[in-house]
């Protein structure tokens, strides 16, 4: 089992498989990077499997695959199926835009994935656009009813802006209660790639906006997930991420691998290992060792909503959220 230095179990691995992406969402990728990781430095399906069975025989239950996109990834349900033919039981997920999900959640579906995170943010093309830089939103919904009908379980997230999409939160629940899908409003975190600007509306603004049209009781948080659910009187469900809230890192059971090797304890810092060349040798010895130093010096707490005014410098789409 993987125990950090504040007891708390790490049990749960997000995989980014590439950090490249097809949209440019204002709070994660606005301007396509200056470059792209080469693409001989990712780490192949092989290689990131290696890890995965190590953390897996380590204690790891729950892998998420996310990016960048994971969907631009050739050939993503060959890694699923390795993961799930090695640990049935794990709960692997994945989060995506859901732009390429039509023609492919049946491919991930039949591999072994279980659930699908996608990023809704709004149910208007115009705004859809305005946020992803392109025309997304009917791919996207399209994707959303394909994961659906062949039976994957869908959550969606949606990062609520003012003056762009949070005149919409209402519209985002309904559409995702109708189709029984657990929407989490995400309040937008600071990073020094997003476009600058953004004003969040905060979970306590959505919470107060939604309590004028619904009443609802909260039922605080469900095991290690980062959400604060709610229920509305007609039992639907709901989430609020709220990282700059004082409690968010007390039950965090997560660490994160990029698509290069590098293994990070916390989503707010920089700090990272290399888990690449020992992969490479099939070095199992020395990957474990890794990703237990990794583990004994995840951080307490990230620093979003701390006193002074730093900005986190680790980019979302590197780290996959
Ligand atoms: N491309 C996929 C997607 O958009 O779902 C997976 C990667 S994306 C980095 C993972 C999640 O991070 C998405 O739900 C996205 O909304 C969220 N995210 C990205 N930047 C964010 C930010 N600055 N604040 C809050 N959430 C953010
Ligand atoms: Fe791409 Fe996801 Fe980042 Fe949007 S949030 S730019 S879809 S990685």
């Amino acid at each position: 089992m993987l125990i950090d230095s504040y007891d708390r179990v790490v049990d749960y691995i997000r995989v980014s498989v590439t950090e490249r992406c097809n949209f440019r969402c204002q709070y994660c990728m606005p301007e396509k990077p200056f470059s792209w990781v080469p693409k001989e430095n990712l780490l192949s399906f092989e290689e990131l499997f290696e890890f995965m069975k190590v953390a897996i025989d380590e204690g790891v239950k729950k892998i998420r695959i996310t990016g960048g996109e994971p969907l631009l990834r050739e050939d993503l349900d060959t890694f699923i199926k390795m993961i799930s033919d090695y640990a049935p039981d794990v709960d692997l997920a994945m989060t995506s835009n859901a732009f390429l999900l039509k023609g492919t959640a049946q491919r991930l579906k039949d591999a072994g994935l279980k659930r699908i995170n996608v990023s809704i943010d709004t149910l208007k093309p115009e705004v859809a656009e305005a946020i992803a830089g392109r025309n997304v939103l009917k791919n996207v919904l399209e994707g959303v009813e394909e994961a659906l009908k062949v039976g994957l379980e869908v959550k969606a997230n949606m990062v609520p802006m003012k003056g762009m999409n949070a005149d919409e939160i209402f519209d985002v629940l309904e559409y995702c209660r109708e189709r029984d899908i657990t929407v989490r409003f995400i309040e937008y975190m600071e990073n020094a790639y997003a476009k600058a600007n953004i004003s969040k509306l905060s979970g306590q603004e959505v919470l107060e906006a939604l309590g004028e049209k619904y009443n609802f009781t909260s039922e605080g948080y469900d095991g290690a997930s980062p959400a604060k659910y709610y229920r509305l009187e007609n039992g639907y469900r709901f989430g609020i991420i709220e990282p700059y809230g004082d409690d968010f890192c007390k039950q965090c059971n997560r660490i994160r691998l990029t698509a290069e090797g590098n293994l990070i304890p916390c989503l707010y810092f920089d700090e990272a290992m290399s888990i690449a060349e020992s992969v490479k040798k099939g070095d199992i010895k020395t990957a474990a060792a890794v990703l237990k130093e990794v583990v004994r010096t995840k951080p307490e707490k990230n620093r979003w909503g701390g006193e002074d005014d730093e900005v986190s410098t680790r980019a979302f789409y590197e780290t996959g959220g």
